[in-house]
């Protein structure tokens, strides 16, 4: 469901712009907003969620699904946690398509899906891993590396439930919001995939712009 923002960038409390290839690890408060912004397009964002008071608290994409009765997430989808509680909830969305059933690519994934020598390039999984050695202070281990949500992914369910990695149908400027509905860690990786189409062989920077609760 397609949903501008009225929010303006000039009073946002902080932009941050994440490189493809590089991650983002950082606190977003109970109440603040997040917009996650595709800067040149065709991008993919994969993101895990964590309960700041709790790192063993996160993104459950099964308890999302099951209690919006749908498998996109969209404007009004609420991100749901492993204790079944609200975390967020998307506000906006110019974008319309976020997956939360592809997975993150991970060197073996890389392996698997396009050649063996793709195993040596970098993949979200590790920008993941560096994310939380480099930043032990929010206190989150490699087995709290979960499932997770790919903001502007398009991986359409094919009428047999397949799945599928379509071409973005993200573009320049297309941004995804939301609201914190508790204290969160957001770990993005700003996805270096360079095999499939979702991000149109050429992974771009994103921004992330946070406004306090109005
Ligand atoms: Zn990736």
């Amino acid at each position: 469901m397609l949903t501008e923002s009225t929010r303006q960038a000039e009073q946002a409390v902080s932009r941050t712009k994440v490189d493809a290839g590089d991650y983002f690890i950082g606190i977003v408060r109970e109440g603040q907003t997040l917009r996650i912004l595709d800067l040149e397009g065709n991008q993919a964002a994969d993101t895990l969620f964590y309960s700041a008071a709790d790192p063993a608290e996160r993104y459950s994409a099964m308890d999302t699904i099951r209690e919006q009765g749908n498998l996109y997430l969209t404007t009004g989808s609420v991100l749901r946690s492993s204790e079944n509680r609200p975390m967020l909830e998307i506000v906006a969305d110019t974008c319309g398509r976020h997956d939360t059933l592809g997975g993150a690519c991970a060197t073996e994934s890389n392996t698997v899906r396009y050649d063996l020598e793709k195993r040596c390039m970098h993949a979200c999984r590790d920008s993941w891993m560096l994310a939380i050695a480099e930043h032990p202070e929010y206190g989150i281990s490699k087995r709290d590396i979960g499932h997770n949500i790919n903001f502007f992914m398009n991986v359409p369910v094919t009428e047999e439930g397949g799945l599928t990695f379509e071409d973005g149908i993200s573009a320049p400027g297309k941004y995804v919001e939301l609201t914190a509905l508790m204290d969160v860690v957001v770990l993005i990786s700003n996805c270096p995939q360079l095999n499939n189409p979702c991000n149109g062989y050429n992974p771009t920077p994103i921004e992330l712009l946070v406004w306090d609760n109005e």
